[in-house]
């Protein structure tokens, strides 16, 4: 009788190690890059500040009217159940403060924005009082600084506005403005060399042999990777040849701060990923209990991290949203970036699935018609159907120890436009 080795489908096998511990393995292998430049502010969405930014003056600079008004000096408010007329001295628009002194008795007419003058303290909506010509007539229904932004009020000075390791928003960027920046200090971008292996590979606008597909893989990385912070470089396909992945990745590691792979990880006698990996440098691990993408290989050539990522498809995408991307963030230095929320949905379906490993599915998510959000899978789980990532719109994620789901139980839903 044949005795069955360890094989990709075996749960049990010894050097198969958790999601959860392959994500800490890589985190505690990255170190961030620490190397900074100075940018214009047009080029910093998406860039991560390398300096926290202290605010050199109050935003706004000062108090200022909230709507359109008149502005008055709380003294001239009438007594509960009386009403008083006040004067108009003249008005004070945004960008054209009103600075002569006003006598008892007088008011101002007040634009949003504008400066309110010394000593004025209450800004009445125009809605709240009675108009005619050259005055106006108020009750007594008003508070002291009502209306009134005060100065420093969205930022005060010296306070710490945006810290380091804050992945820049375009309210950033505002914010950044508000405060007169031109120029901030930014973490630099990060080199990333891409490359997939496989002989079948060929690439696009050539011939297809017998045999031959397309490789789609780079292709899909590039566009995952095509961010404000990072240069990639497409080393194109290389061939199932120990050799010449060695030589590949070595010089790779000269060049960059990071070598992502597809393919030629798992266990047949045409994958030497992991091989040439071992050459070089450490393997950390290459089984991680998730499907897809049990076999994914990650190590260091010389210092620079190395993700051998599987040659499916659907994998390399599973995968790169898992475990590439927070070492991405990991080696840029973002310590604050926008959350990525996963939440419960409802099945609609009955999904398989065995405890023991970490399942990434592809679903869509909707609200039903009272509101609720449902997920359903695309059909064909394959690891090689690319389409099932390009209908959905969701990860299911089904945890590590979780079994079977039966139409209408709760399961964990990731949004893509959170990973995107
Ligand atoms: P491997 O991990 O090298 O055994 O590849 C697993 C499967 O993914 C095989 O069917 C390959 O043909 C396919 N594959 C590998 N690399 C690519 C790629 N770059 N583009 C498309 N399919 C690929
Ligand atoms: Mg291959």
């Amino acid at each position: 009788m044949i005795k069955n080795q360890a094989n990709c489908s075996d749960l049990n096998e010894p050097d198969l190690i958790t999601v959860t511990t392959a994500l800490k393995k890589i985190l505690s292998q990255i170190k961030p890059l620490h190397q900074h430049q100075r940018i214009n502010l047009e080029q910093a969405r998406g860039r991560t500040l390398s300096q926290s930014i202290i605010a050199p003056f109050n935003v706004p600079p000062h108090r200022n009217s909230a709507v359109d008004g008149y502005a008055i000096n709380s003294t001239d408010l009438p007594k509960p159940d009386h009403l008083v007329e006040l004067s108009i001295a003249g008005c004070a628009y945004a960008g054209q403060p009103f600075t002569d002194a006003l006598a008892p008795g007088e008011c101002i007419r007040i634009m949003t924005g504008a400066p309110v003058p010394e000593g004025l303290t209450i800004v009445i909506m125009q809605e709240q009082v009675e108009h005619f010509e050259n005055h106006i007539r108020i009750d007594h229904n008003h508070r002291l600084h009502q209306n009134i932004r005060q100065a420093g009020e969205d930022i005060a000075q010296g306070s710490p506005v945006l810290l380091a390791g804050k992945l820049l928003t375009p309210a950033d960027i505002g914010v950044l403005a508000s405060l007169g920046l031109t120029e901030i200090n930014v973490n630099r971008k990060l080199r990333i060399a891409i490359a997939s292996t496989g002989d079948e590979l060929h690439s696009l606008g050539s011939e297809l042999p017998h045999g031959g597909i397309y490789d789609s893989n780079t292709h899909t990385l590039q566009a995952s990777l095509d961010r404000p912070d990072i240069t990639v470089v497409n080393l194109g396909i290389l061939d199932d040849n120990p050799a010449s992945l060695q030589h590949c990745f070595e010089e790779s590691a000269q060049h960059y701060d990071l070598i992502i792979s597809t393919g030629g990880v798992s266990v047949g006698d045409a994958d030497h990923t992991r091989e040439a990996l071992r050459a070089l440098g450490t393997v950390e691990f290459w089984k991680v209990a998730i499907k897809p993408g049990r076999p994914l290989a990650f190590g260091c050539v010389n210092k620079t991290p190395f993700f051998g990522l599987p040659g499916n498809p659907v994998a390399v995408l599973v995968t790169f949203y898992q475990f590439v991307l927070p070492a991405i963030d990991q080696l840029i230095g973002i310590t604050d970036r926008p959350v990525c929320p996963t939440f419960t949905a409802i099945s609609t379906e009955a999904i398989r699935k065995r405890p023991g490993r970490t399942e990434i599915q592809r679903g869509i998510i909707s609200q039903d018609p009272n509101g609720h959000w449902q997920v359903k899978t695309t059909g064909q789980q394959g690891s090689g159907i690319l389409r099932s990532m390009s209908l959905a719109n969701a990860f299911i994620i089904l945890a590590h120890n979780q079994g079977p789901v039966s139409a209408g139980d709760p399961v964990t839903v990731q949004p893509f436009s959170g990973l995107l």
